[in-house]
């Protein structure tokens, strides 16, 4: 059962996400010092005539990663070829990408922590040098060719920056951490792509959808079409607060943007585990899900809302999360 809170892509995002995708950097909400910083280096690549130095961006899913890449490619008026670490599975596959690229082009690779070592090599002299090394022949004849390849600049996106190996860390001009979005910012998020979506919100239906969505715009969005939904069907078609909530409460999403997976997850460990500590394994085994999905999905929201807490001996739910619940900590 796909999550409507999940901050993955799911197919229906797919067509809706093209026309709310912000274009430009001026349209780009938040991310102020990120999108600030940006705009110098692109200026300044601009005036130069040079290709932007490479952008490694970093952060939990959804927050807009894919967007800003697009966006660099507009504000520098080049073309972009969007790509995934999975996606290229051998050098030849890489190779074939770079020597097709035109003089100032972006690279995008997604998820760029999952790149194969032997891509990894072909990338290094890429990134340096603009410089492809291609072997020649095989056994004792075999020698190694240096091809020029056109100057680029790649962007990559990770949701662990810390999975990166350092020769490829190392090779980014510019690391640019994205930060889940403040209530204030989500709601002209939810307001701008009602604007677009041509739906009636008032100011309390936007702000109640921003509450729970996460800090991160592709769930706001979600939400917002959800709450659509209801309102067309069963309402005037005008997204009040009440009608927000009410939506939301129906599909289950909690004043904190909580759904039945968090509850289960964190009330695994408190009713389980005294409220832990618990290993990432254990709490994987209770709801059915990769180690590393709860590390990379799950997780970081609910310790930036101080919910839950990695300590050494394992995950930790907070007062405050009893709180939520309405439970006593255990004495
Ligand atoms: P990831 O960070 O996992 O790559 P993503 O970058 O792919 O996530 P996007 O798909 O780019 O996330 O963003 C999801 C949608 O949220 C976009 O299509 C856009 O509609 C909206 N969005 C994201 N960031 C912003 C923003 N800063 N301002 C306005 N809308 C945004």
């Amino acid at each position: 059962e796909e999550r409507i809170i999940s901050a993955h892509m799911a197919e229906e995002d797919a067509t809706v996400e093209f026309s709310l995708r912000p274009r430009y950097l001026s349209e780009y909400i938040g991310q102020t010092r990120v999108k600030e910083n940006l705009k110098v280096y692109i200026e300044a690549a601009k005036m130069r005539g040079e290709a932007l130095d490479h952008v490694l961006l970093y952060g939990p899913p959804g927050l807009g990663k894919t967007t800003l890449s697009h966006i660099i490619a507009n504000e520098l008026g080049v073309h972009i070829r969007a790509t995934s670490g999975p996606a290229i599975e051998r050098p030849g596959d890489l190779a074939a990408i770079l020597t097709n690229l035109q003089p100032g082009d972006l690279l995008f690779i997604d998820e760029i922590h999952r790149l194969n070592r032997s891509v990894e090599e072909v990338l290094y002299p890429a990134m340096e040098d603009f410089a492809l090394d291609i072997v020649i022949g095989k056994g004792p004849s075999a020698r190694s060719v240096r091809l020029d390849l056109p100057p680029f600049t790649l962007v990559g996106a990770t949701t662990r920056a810390g999975s990166l190996s350092s020769p490829l860390r190392d090779r980014f001009g510019v690391v640019s951490r994205l930060e889940y979005y403040t209530e204030d910012e989500l709601t002209l998020i939810v307001q701008r792509a009602a604007d677009l979506l041509g739906v009636t919100i008032r100011e309390e239906g936007a702000v109640e959808i921003a509450r729970r969505a996460r800090g991160t715009p592709r769930v706001a969005n979600r939400l917002l079409k959800r709450v659509r939904d209801f309102v067309q069907v069963q309402g005037d078609g005008v997204i009040t607060g009440e009608a927000a909530r009410d939506a939301l409460d129906r599909i289950q999403v909690d004043k904190m943007g909580l759904d039945r997976v968090d509850h289960k997850l964190l009330l695994s460990i408190i009713e389980n585990f005294r409220g832990g500590p618990v290993g990432l394994e254990t709490i994987a085994a209770t709801i059915g899900e990769e180690a590393h999905t709860v590390e990379d999905v799950y997780e970081p929201y609910l310790m930036q809302i101080g919910f839950l807490q990695r300590t050494p001996r394992g995950r930790v739910v907070t007062p405050k999360c009893y709180e939520h619940f309405g439970l006593e900590m255990p004495t």
